[in-house]
């Protein structure tokens, strides 16, 4: 029996830092096969997001409908989807092939989405007229949601900054959950918290499970670094190499948040901008 499979419907990354480059690095160092369908190819290197084209709804979901039929795939990952139309065209073609999600379709076909809205630098990689079709199309349909502070306040309507504490994140999350979404992994990652006397920060992340209303957080030493560039579809793909490897979703999230923690930590400088992290650490 060949690798777990694990198929990315995102954009291109010619940096190579973030985007569909990082996933199959994330894939391959978690000892998973990956597959891609591209929606959009970036002009983009360590300082920004150059030029944007996107590849037509028809052909993103042509891609899918390959892989599909002849790879299979265990679990899948959606980054950055370039517009409304091309959301459409990947539900419909993942309900044509697991079902709708109320009749199971969002377990069996396990997608983890990164609700790619705007990157680091500030170049919009999602329209704003779509941003309702990811909530009311895509949403129901994702198995686990993993928004970093502004996508998960942007998704919800809330100001840029609500956020203040844990006890925010908890009633955001639960909110997304309130959207459809079964599980809700939200990043602290933009919100570092005070520990202790010494001035030392932590990050914490949350799970938000939507079924049982419950919250699990996870607590990490914050890391100050220059080099994070393409950690929000790293830690995705991490997410869903897990899930196609078996785990549950709690101990998907807990290793992959593990492992871009360590990718972090070694990161390193390519470009004269915000270099990648390390996948093979
Ligand atoms: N480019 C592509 C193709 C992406 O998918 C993403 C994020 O998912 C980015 C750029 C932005 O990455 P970052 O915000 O880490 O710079």
């Amino acid at each position: 029996m060949g690798p777990p499979t694990v198929l990315t419907i995102a954009g291109s990354d010619s940096g190579g830092g973030a985007g569909i480059q990082a996933d199959l690095k994330t894939f391959a160092a978690f000892d998973c096969f990956g597959t891609s369908a591209l929606t959009a190819v970036t002009a983009q290197n360590t300082l920004g997001v150059h030029g944007v084209e996107g590849i037509s709804p028809a052909m993103v979901a042509h891609q899918i409908e390959a892989v599909l039929d002849d790879i299979g795939a265990d679990a899948i990952k959606t980054g950055m989807l370039f517009g409304e139309e091309t959301i459409r065209a990947v539900v419909h073609t993942l309900e044509k092939r697991f079902g709708k999600a109320a009749e199971g379709g969002r377990e069996r076909a396990k997608v983890v989405v990164d609700p790619v809205c705007v990157s680091t630098s500030g170049h919009s990689l999602l329209p704003l007229e779509a941003v309702d079709t990811l909530r009311t199309v895509l949403l129901p349909f994702a198995l686990v949601l993993t928004p970093n502070i502004p996508e998960a306040e942007f998704l919800v309507g809330w100001q840029k900054g609500s956020i203040k504490s844990i006890e925010d994140m908890q009633r955001c999350a639960a909110e997304l959950g309130s959207k459809g979404v079964r599980w809700v992994y939200l990043k602290g990652g933009h919100m570092p918290l005070p520990k202790g006397e010494d001035g030392t920060k932590v990050v914490v992340d949350l799970l938000w499970d939507s079924v049982e209303q419950k919250v699990t957080t996870e607590e990490r030493p914050f890391l100050d670094v220059l080099n994070t560039h393409g950690t929000g579809c790293t830690l995705a793909a991490a997410v869903a190499a897990e899930l196609a490897r078996g785990k549950t979703v709690p101990e998907a999230v807990l290793s992959a948040g593990n492992y871009v923690a360590s990718a972090i930590a070694s990161s390193y400088p390519v470009g004269r901008g915000a270099g990648p992290v390390n996948h093979f650490h």
